[in-house]
């Protein structure tokens, strides 16, 4: 009987509130990584002309970055590094975020340079008012939902944790790199990492962006340093244009995504098919059972 009403549920979990209606969306994400404020632009641009969303994880304050702010398609986050935070700042992780918080007051989400993650950053970033972290990388992970995560200071803190599934940087280690087929299709939150520089210079491999560095002092160079080193093979630029002219019309920012989670999730209760975690309201009438 026990059996019977669990298989009911799940049942009804899949057919009512199956992946698709759970989450499908495709989320673009940008990792600013201090790029050139021509490059942001071009992004911006592309991403306007079509009427898409997005979230951007900021790395300093330039005129492209404050420009991120009024746009009504953008949710700007921070993307704090850490690197020598231990080391040489007496203020640690606090300081980081801190000057970042400065440029983004209410910034609600957050990605970390290079993913550093641990607890005690988890933590920091919860406790300074940050309510979503996306620096969790889970490569073409299908299925993916949101979670939270509590963190104390004494008083209580929730971190939602969006993972994403794709950045550039994994794509260029394949051997045929940027094939339309490697676009993720699974069912699942499909959250990307894009960074402008890589789709300014249709990156195929890091040579490119390398020798930007090396030979033109990048991110301080001019437009005209740049063209010598863009790509005309297939590479991020034209994987990004793919996304785009694939993504449907209605798209989210990563606080729009977990908004809705949580108010799907306040509906619903776990169940768990095949070691699959997935969400769904039980009905009335099985409850009653
Ligand atoms: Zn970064």
């Amino acid at each position: 009987m026990w059996l019977r009403k669990k298989q009911s549920v799940v049942i009804f979990c899949r057919i009512v509130y199956g992946t698709r209606d759970i989450m499908d969306d495709v989320v673009l994400t940008f990792d600013v990584d201090w790029a050139p404020d021509f490059m942001i632009e071009y992004v911006v641009d592309m991403l306007v002309d079509r009427g898409i969303k997005s979230t951007w994880f900021i790395t300093h304050d330039s005129p492209a970055t404050r420009a991120l702010l009024c746009n009504t398609l953008v949710e700007v986050g921070i993307h704090p590094s850490f690197e020598l935070a231990d080391a040489h700042w007496t203020g640690g992780y606090s300081d980081v975020i801190n000057r970042l918080l400065e440029i983004v007051p209410d910034a609600k989400s957050v990605r970390t340079h290079k993913l550093a993650q641990s607890h005690e950053i988890l933590g920091t970033l919860s406790t300074h008012g940050l309510e979503i972290d996306s620096s969790l990388y889970l490569p073409r992970m299908s299925h993916v939902v949101p979670f939270d995560v509590a963190y104390s200071d004494g008083n209580k803190h929730n971190l939602v944790r969006v993972p994403f599934i794709w950045t550039e940087a994994t794509e260029m280690s394949t051997s045929s790199p940027f094939l339309r087929s490697h676009v993720p299709r699974a069912p699942g939150l499909k959250v990307f990492a894009f960074h402008p520089v890589h789709i300014y210079l249709n990156s195929r491999t890091m040579k490119q962006y390398r020798q930007l560095q090396k030979l033109r002092g990048y991110p301080c160079c001019s437009q005209e340093d740049v063209t010598q080193f863009i790509s005309h093979r297939s590479g991020t630029k034209s994987m990004f244009v793919h996304v785009l002219d694939n993504t449907e019309e209605q798209t989210k920012t990563l606080s729009e995504i977990v908004s809705e989670w949580q108010k799907k999730r306040n509906e619903m209760v776990p169940c768990v098919e095949h070691g699959t975690l997935i969400y769904g309201t039980i009905p009335t009438s099985v409850m009653s059972r």
